[in-house]
């Protein structure tokens, strides 16, 4: 649906086909009044997905807030490739775990279509785990996924668990060119885009931490940035203990997620 679709379904409680169908229909004062007041606030950068408050992401409705990432199409890749290597692994070890879960929409996905897995997801913020929290109820598997506040794996026991996949979208944006990106994602919390001067200093915590969390074989599948392949790759390669598997592009042709076997 186009924004105009979506702001006017969303307002009008109706789908997408009456919009055009129902030409004759007169909007409410308070259809009225929310549409343009709503139209103000889009006008002025606010991303739509903010303004009505949800988004969709792998057909799934969540909600969001201005304490979390809005969800990109692109990150549909990096789950479409969890659950292909979590179907391959699930014979052994049903566990994920999640770094820096925001809206909770890949561990929510994840659960969803997998109903099989146990599923752990880590935010350091408060804020974005009520959200998360919510998305889960919302999608009826708040029993399948556990929630933990964690400065990456700061606040997990390395010892209580192993896990066969660790899946990450993890900030990865370069500190210096957050403030030219376009104005709506300047209303995303700078800390789930901020990756540190070269953007990749979420990767190198990352990789040294998840290995002490997955089986022996366990997976670790990450989202990356544009042009963010061959430093990935170097931090990887320096571990000694993972090696690339795989690369999956997206749309656009542009490398955007890294799959890693540990061992
Ligand atoms: N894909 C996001 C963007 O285009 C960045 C998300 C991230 O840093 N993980 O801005």
């Amino acid at each position: 649906m186009t924004e105009s679709e979506l702001l006017f379904t969303h307002a009008l409680g109706c789908k997408r086909e009456s919009l055009y169908l129902d030409k004759g229909r007169r909007l409410t004062l308070s259809q009225g009044s929310f549409i343009s007041s709503a139209l103000k606030r889009r006008l002025s950068g606010e991303p739509l997905q903010y303004i009505l408050g949800s988004t969709e992401f792998m057909g799934l409705e969540f909600k969001v807030n201005t304490h979390v990432l809005i969800p990109r199409f692109e990150t549909e890749i990096l789950v479409d490739a969890a659950i292909k290597y979590a179907r391959s692994l699930m014979p052994f070890n049903r566990r994920v775990l999640e770094i820096g879960t925001g809206s909770g929409c890949i561990a929510i996905s994840l659960a969803k279509f997998l109903p099989g897995l146990k599923i752990t997801a880590t935010d350091i913020s408060i804020e974005a785990l009520r959200v998360a929290l919510d998305n889960a109820r919302l999608n009826g598997v708040l029993n399948r996924v556990s929630f933990a506040a964690s400065d990456l794996f700061d606040s997990l026991a390395a010892d209580l668990f192993r896990y066969s996949i660790c899946i990450t979208n993890p900030p990865y944006v370069r500190s210096g060119e957050i403030d030219g990106l376009q104005p709506e994602v300047r209303h995303e919390p700078r800390e789930s885009l901020d990756g540190g001067m070269d953007g990749l200093s979420f990767y190198r915590r990352i990789i040294k931490g998840s290995s002490d969390y997955l089986i022996n074989e366990g997976i670790l599948i990450m989202e990356i940035g544009f042009n963010q392949r061959e430093g990935v790759e170097g931090i990887l390669r320096d571990s000694n203990s993972f090696k690339v598997i795989e690369i999956i592009k997206d749309f656009n042709n542009i490398d955007r997620v890294i799959v890693a076997r540990r061992g």
